[in-house]
């Protein structure tokens, strides 16, 4: 017990130990406790002004009461620790039950995507010419004019090179008006015989219901020592067949591309109505799927093969028209705007 005289002073003190101990108890929350705190422990808090009236001890009490009042205080900040504790576990229990996840509830379905018709198309083609030998190529978009008409037999007076359309990225240089530059870059970098494809976007100042700016093309080149029309439209047959379906005709009619000569323009019996006649070919039972011809010898000139040694054919068809005709797509526009609605429907 206490060796001092002051009873009131030490009396006081334990009452209000008491007093915060109950008050600490009744807090219901970790925030109405650390005010309670405040109000007892705190700098201006009661214990605080209790301390100031030690001066009304005696020399030998002093020390005595500054223990007495220091294990008060270790009392009541053990008893608000574990009051802290045990509130602030009530409230991230309740914190918890109020955010509950249901985990149970179904998710939302997963979009699954598909393939674009565009590389369909591709994939498709570059698979049926693969069997007969052809590998895949690709060149740059943006290409000197010498490889997108030069060298492709184009002159400088050609329509294809009029302002409307071509785009001129400067004086020298174009983005690939068709995929046609692959050739020459092949011819320049491989050695004959060769059988290529080359595919991907090419670029057009043009655009309308039948025509996009940028659309994509495949084309192929076979070169070797003896090389007729007759292999070229046994190779087109072929792959008509292939793709569109067995049972459908080819038929070539007369064309001029300055790259080839003699050329042809390639119809296959339409697919959609098997030639009886629907909007697809405006009643004509035929569609127009590409160009061809037996490769210009000035082409071979350009690209320093040697002419009549090495022979060749060359054919070109465009990716969003093959893919028109072949699932029946009323508007080219739909092909590049990418609606998962309208891809959706090319799921395998
Ligand atoms: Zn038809």
């Amino acid at each position: 017990m206490l060796a001092f005289d002051s009873m009131t002073l030490a009396d006081k003190l334990q009452s209000l130990k008491a007093e915060a101990l109950a008050s600490f108890q009744t807090a219901d929350s970790s925030k109405a406790l650390y005010d309670k705190k405040v109000h007892y422990l705190g700098k201006s808090g009661v214990f605080t002004e209790v301390m100031k009236e030690m001066g009304s001890l005696s020399k030998e009490e002093r020390p005595q009461f500054g223990k007495l009042v220091n294990e008060v205080k270790v009392v009541l900040e053990a008893a608000y620790a574990e009051a802290e504790q045990a509130l602030k576990k009530q409230e991230i229990d309740a914190q918890m039950l109020s955010e509950e996840i249901d985990l149970s509830l179904p998710s939302y379905p997963l979009q699954i995507g598909s393939e674009h018709p565009v590389h369909r198309v591709i994939n498709e083609i570059a698979g049926i010419m693969g069997r007969l030998g052809y590998s895949l190529r690709q060149g740059p978009l943006i290409e000197k004019d010498y490889y997108n008409f030069e060298a492709l037999n184009i002159p400088a007076d050609h329509p294809a090179r009029d302002m409307q359309d071509t785009f001129f990225i400067d004086k020298t240089h174009v983005l690939r008006t068709h995929t046609s530059p692959i050739q020459i870059h092949s011819l320049e970098s491989e050695k004959p015989p060769l059988r290529i494809i080359g595919t991907g976007p090419v670029f057009r100042c043009d655009s309308d219901i039948s025509h996009l700016p940028n659309f994509h093309q495949i084309e192929g080149m076979c070169v070797d020592t003896k090389v007729s029309m007759a292999d070229l439209k046994g190779t087109i047959s072929f792959f008509v067949k292939e793709f569109f379906g067995s049972g459908l005709k080819t038929r070539f009619r007369p064309s001029f591309f300055p790259f080839t000569e003699p050329s042809a323009e390639v119809d296959c019996t339409c697919p959609i109505c098997k030639g009886k006649g629907c909007s697809l070919c405006k009643q004509s039972g035929w569609i127009e799927i590409g160009g061809c011809g037996l490769i210009n010898p000035k082409v071979f000139q350009h690209a320093h093969v040697e002419y009549p040694k090495w022979q060749g054919f060359a054919f070109g068809f465009g990716i969003e028209r093959m893919a028109i005709i072949k699932y029946g797509i009323d508007d080219i526009r739909l092909i590049p705007e990418n609606d998962m609605r309208f891809v959706r429907q090319f799921e395998v």
